[in-house]
């Protein structure tokens, strides 16, 4: 069980972390992480650091974007995962964040993996787009290796032949991680399958095939979204999809957190 600020990843509850692909600004944060907590969201995620295809692509706020995470934690009370690129960013995002993300493209990068160990905060490690299993272990092993046993292992889709998704969700990774560690695993049905309307579908089978929590892009106004619109839920989705996925953690002996039926999803106030 990996423990973020409180939040048991690998326990009985099903974890969700949610939040933006990317932090965007003050009010898009803000309001995106209030969402996130009233439907139920257990952990906030947002890129500071975006690792881009395209180098004219929006590649995050960096810093600013630390801060306004940081805010949003402030905020809302709920732990953030956000990535570091780069071994010279790890000082930086740990200083803010409560868990560090090593995002696929960089499964690879060994120096980082050490690094981010080393930081002493919970990895949340993404599989390589071309990984297998093997190799994917073999990075959290470099992980663990620091002396840091706080490693949460994300299966995020991976490249094949097919393009009618953005990546190929592999959840049969889900059991055969499970079988050759104890390391909690996560599924990112957002990157998986590039498609918002196919991620409460893949939440579902991620959660049944035993997954200790997903990853899931939401984000409040999809169309304005400056990485990821496509793939990212709408709060009020967000909180249909949340409802649903109680039903199926509970016929597999789990829990998931509801929305809270109390709260009304509406934009902040007073946001500058
Ligand atoms: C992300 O989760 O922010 C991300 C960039 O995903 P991936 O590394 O899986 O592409
Ligand atoms: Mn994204």
């Amino acid at each position: 069980v990996v423990d973020v600020d409180g939040v048991q990843i690998g326990g009985r509850d099903v974890v969700m972390i949610a939040g933006p692909c990317a932090v965007e600004n003050r009010s898009q944060i803000l309001e995106t992480a209030q969402a996130v907590k009233s439907c139920g969201g257990t952990i906030l995620r947002g890129g500071a650091f975006k690792p881009r295809t395209s180098p004219y692509s929006f590649r995050g706020l960096e810093v600013a974007g630390l801060e306004l995470l940081a805010l949003a934690r402030e905020e809302t009370g709920l732990p953030v995962v956000t990535e570091a690129m780069d071994t010279m960013q790890v000082d930086a995002v740990s200083c803010y964040a409560d868990m560090l993300q090593v995002g696929s493209r960089n499964m690879h990068n060994y120096a980082l993996l050490e690094a981010v160990g080393e930081a002493g905060k919970p990895v949340l490690l993404k599989r390589g787009i071309g990984a297998t299993i093997e190799e994917f272990l073999e990075s959290a092993q470099c992980i663990l290796d620091t002396g840091n046993p706080n490693v949460v292992l994300c299966e995020r889709g991976m490249r094949t032949f097919e393009t009618a998704t953005r990546n190929t969700l592999d959840l049969a990774a889900v059991p055969m991680l499970k079988h050759h560690t104890r390391l909690p695993v996560v599924v990112d049905p957002s990157h998986g399958t590039g498609h918002w309307w196919m991620v409460p579908a893949m939440a579902k089978a991620a959660i049944a095939a035993g997954a200790d929590g997903l990853l899931v892009e939401v984000h409040n106004c999809p169309e304005d979204a400056l990485s990821d619109g496509t793939q990212s839920l709408r709060p009020e989705k967000f909180r249909t999809m949340m409802n649903d996925l109680r039903a199926v953690a509970e016929a597999v002996g789990r829990r998931c957190s509801t929305a809270d039926t109390d709260h009304v999803v509406r934009p902040l106030m007073a946001v500058g």
